[in-house]
């Protein structure tokens, strides 16, 4: 038997839906949520309980495992249980949290007070061949963004002299707000907005920045483009974008490189497949002979058979585009038959006889298309 009964924790029934335990759980942790009792050792570990309680027994696998006596509650409530760390959830019941939270604080200031500042995303435009698109490739990007100020270390003050404590948090960073929400009037944490955070406020700025706490600044760095890039996609960069302002702290935005691939002038792309059009000699489609076929590992040499129809389509399974996680395309080739201009005299002679010698037969769509328009036109 599981040493801890959740349905107990929770105040439900063993038999409650997942609606029950949910609205139960919802209720208890609006009860005993930190923000609400500051200090408040007993909230804090009632709250945790019913935290590590609706981890599992609201997550309908879990619980399943749970009710069978299988599911292993030993290592759970330990110190180290952090509802916001994610540590003791599946990515579902992790999301569940925090839409309550966003319900009970009508908007998630919980999350924007444990956030500090984003720098803003950069979007970088990056060209690149057909074939770069297609093989990956290694892309030299030069960028301007902001950057913490190397003057004032970002604080956007002259000096730390020219500083005071903050007269609206008194220099914790942090203010305390009422927030009216579904449950009623709750009060949550977040960051000052007089000193966006860091609980002192310029008295002269930093002369660099003219107290903005960043400056702009060149950046060169090399970027691996993975194979199979479509023209248009989106690389995300993880904090290679701009500084926040403000000499606020926190973590750099984005960098977005914007893709651009150059058509191609021998392939089109759908999806993973290529597509290609070969022209084919008009006597190799007579006789049967070799075709080169572009591929994006090289061309290579395809023997088509005697009499092969202009417009006949080959497919070539796994020979379009190989993108880096692991799909490939098919190239397609279309072969079309090029009738040849300007012969000589002495070619149009030979292939005159050439025709002579052919039969109805050597034609039978001609044949047939003959005999039909006949038929059209045939009196009685
Ligand atoms: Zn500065
Ligand atoms: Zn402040």
């Amino acid at each position: 038997m599981p040493s801890k009964d959740y349905y107990k924790v929770l105040g439900v029934e063993k038999s409650a839906t997942q609606d029950q335990i949910k609205s139960a759980y919802r209720k208890l942790a609006k009860q005993y949520h930190p923000d609400l009792h500051p200090g408040d050792e007993v909230a804090a570990e009632k709250f945790k309980e019913v935290n590590e309680a609706y981890s599992v027994v609201g997550d309908e696998e879990k619980r399943a495992r749970y009710d069978r006596g299988e599911y292993d509650t030993s290592g759970m409530g330990g110190g180290g249980f952090n509802p916001f760390g994610g540590g003791g959830f599946s990515a579902s019941g992790f999301d569940d949290i925090f839409d309550i939270f966003s319900d009970m604080f009508g908007g998630g200031s919980r999350r924007s007070a444990q956030q500090s500042a984003v720098g803003e995303d950069i979007n970088h435009r990056v060209t690149l061949t057909f074939m770069e698109s297609v093989l990956g490739c290694k892309k030299t990007i030069n960028f301007s963004r902001l950057e913490k100020c190397s003057t004032c270390n970002g604080t956007g003050a002259k000096s730390e002299a020219h500083t005071k404590v903050c007269d609206k948090c008194g220099g914790s960073g942090q203010v305390r707000r009422v927030v009216n929400s579904l449950f009623g009037q709750q009060i949550s944490i977040g960051a000052c907005d007089k000193c966006g955070g860091t609980g002192r406020i310029v008295t002269e700025h930093c002369k660099t920045c003219g107290g903005r706490g960043v400056q702009s600044k060149n950046k060169v760095i090399t970027v691996t483009i993975p194979a199979g890039v479509e023209n248009g996609s989106v690389l995300q960069l993880s904090g290679e974008g701009h500084a926040p302002r403000s000499g606020k702290n926190g973590r750099n935005g984005n960098l977005l490189l914007v893709i651009s691939v150059q058509p191609s002038k021998l392939f089109k792309r759908e999806n993973n497949d290529l597509f290609v059009e070969v022209p084919v000699a008009y006597s190799t489609a007579v006789l049967g002979g070799e075709v080169e076929i572009p591929a994006p590992n090289g061309v290579f040499v395809h023997k088509i058979a005697e009499g092969t129809p202009n417009g006949e389509t080959l497919r070539f399974r796994g020979r379009g585009v190989q993108t880096s996680r692991g799909y490939a395309g098919d190239l397609y080739a279309t072969l079309k038959v090029e009738v040849p201009r300007g012969i000589s005299r002495s070619q149009r002679k030979a292939l005159e006889e050439f025709e002579r010698e052919m039969s109805v037969r050597s034609y039978p769509k001609k044949k047939d298309y003959l005999d039909e328009i006949a038929k059209l036109y045939k009196k009685d």
